[in-house]
């Protein structure tokens, strides 16, 4: 454990020397962020005012990395709704991205070391950072990596408790604003120089030993979902196989010809080891990306989450300091086969497509408006319920307005990265692979996360039904599929 100030200064230590990568731990001042604002980003960057000052399209490509702190202030509540708030922090919470200019308006992605961030939230996000970036919000991937001793975001749910006395009970606003501030001021930054590619590097490599499903059979035959990400302790779950996981990390590189420059690694699984004890840190992922950042100074890494809801390290997580280094480890190891296995190809032609996806919002009783309210403005519930009733509320009125949220997918020659909402099942992660066999599909979960888990049909099938954080009604798997498949197959 060390103090919060040492660890940004070993983690500000620790970032990869001369890449001319930008760090932003403190927001620009007030009058800076106006001047670029008012300026928009082509004023700033030469790379975009060159871009707009062509005629024709470009056919050069560039990467623009950015990182910025975000780790929350002691005393901040974990997960939404954790009893213990945050105490110490081991280490920094970071959101780190890249801005992708080619011929066709930037792409943005980022992973945010963050639980979730939901609704009003996450369109800030992505206008903020699309307008930092000179493109449209639909083209901006916000990813939470999903740690648990970090913040759930949701600006409407907040409001309702502000109304009710529950002030920051959710989450700061006031810190979520600096944060912000500070993802959107290292985007600036970055576009101002933007480093050339020339290639797309596609990887793939095994990782040993750490996802396992939720779901087990008991000896009676009995099916549930009930390995944690800490019962590796307990035989019966250490016992039961893996079940359905995608073993496979995915790594997606950026190369100018044969210097390598940013690296966007993916694997399914829950990111937790240990949470629940007030310790913020970015848990094993965090400390793999790390790791990989040590071994490769020269270039940007990031890691993200891909569909998890039922993915945990269960079978193998005993909850100890021991196990969060020796997944870390693991999931380093899969960093450095999926290196090893990458091939580079000239980057040519990108796409982006986006659909309309309408999930359906739980349609049983407690989840009705009035019923809802019952529980939030009664201070003899316990505070965790309301916080629940807070979020689902602001779920209802964000979809009384608007019913769909963006499902997005960058083709980028045989890339097909797409970014899913909440707690997707890992099953459609499976899915997306077999529907474009020919691709290489990366799937980022944890995007736009009102729904909570979102479980296929088999899981339904299972009495994957009316979890406590589950916001989308029984049967979604068919909206689920049908989006995917207009993503995937559809030509056009
Ligand atoms: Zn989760």
């Amino acid at each position: 454990m060390v103090d919060l100030p040492s660890a940004r200064r070993a983690w500000l230590l620790n970032l990869p020397p001369g890449m001319g990568v930008p760090v932003m731990k403190s927001p620009c001042s007030r009058s800076r962020r106006r001047l670029l604002q008012a300026a928009g980003a082509a004023a700033f960057s030469p790379w975009l005012a060159a871009t707009a000052a062509a005629t024709g399209r470009r056919t050069d490509w560039a990467v623009a990395p950015f990182a910025a702190d975000v780790t929350i202030p002691i005393g901040h509540r974990c997960m939404g709704i954790l009893p213990t708030k945050a105490r110490r922090v081991l280490d920094p919470l970071e959101a780190r991205g890249f801005v992708l200019l080619g011929p066709e308006r930037p792409v943005v992605v980022v992973a945010v070391d963050w639980c979730e961030i939901r609704n009003r939230s996450f369109e800030l996000w992505r206008q903020r950072l699309a307008q930092a970036a000179g493109t449209n919000p639909a083209r901006v991937f916000v990813s939470s990596v999903h740690q648990h001793d970090a913040p759930v975001v949701d600006h409407g749910a907040q409001e309702l408790l502000d109304g009710v006395g529950l002030k920051n009970e959710l989450f700061d606003p006031q810190f979520h604003r600096k944060a912000l501030a500070r993802v959107v001021a290292a985007v600036e930054e970055s576009l101002r120089h933007p480093r050339p590619v020339t290639h797309l590097g596609l990887g793939r490599g095994r990782v040993e030993k750490v996802a396992s499903n939720r779901r087990v059979v008991h000896p009676d035959g009995r099916v549930d979902f009930s390995r944690g990400s800490g019962s590796g302790s307990v035989a019966f779950y250490r016992e039961a196989p893996e079940g359905l996981i995608d073993p496979d990390l995915r790594t997606v590189s950026f190369w100018h010809h044969d210097r390598p420059v940013l690296a966007l690694h993916m694997y399914a699984t829950h990111p937790m080891s240990i949470y629940g004890r007030g310790e913020v840190s970015a848990d094993f992922p965090g400390l793999a990306r790390r790791l990989r950042q040590k071994d490769q100074p020269e270039v940007f890494h990031i890691y993200a989450s891909g569909c998890s809801g039922d993915v945990t390290a269960g079978k193998y997580n005993d909850r100890s300091p021991k196990m969060r280094r020796v997944l870390a480890q693991r999931l380093h190891q899969g960093m450095v086969r999926a290196w090893e296995a990458t091939r580079r190809v000239p980057l040519a032609k990108m796409r982006f497509r986006t659909v309309p996806l309408r999930l359906p919002f739980r349609r049983d009783e407690p989840f009705s408006e009035p019923a809802l309210r019952r529980v939030l403005e009664n201070p003899q519930q316990p505070q965790r319920n309301r916080i629940l009733a807070a979020m689902s509320l602001a779920t209802r009125h964000r979809l009384r307005k608007e019913p769909a949220l963006d499902f997005g997918c960058v083709e980028l020659g045989p890339l097909r990265l797409l970014l899913f909402p909440g707690e997707t099942f890992v099953g459609y992660q499976l899915a997306a692979q077999r529907m474009a066999p020919e691709q290489f599909v990366v799937c980022l979960g944890y995007g736009e996360c009102w729904p909570g888990y979102i479980p296929t049909r088999e899981a339904e099938r299972d009495g994957f039904v009316r979890h406590s954080w589950q916001w989308v009604a029984q049967g979604s798997y068919r909206a689920m599929t049908e989006a995917m498949e207009q993503l995937l197959l559809r030509k056009g």
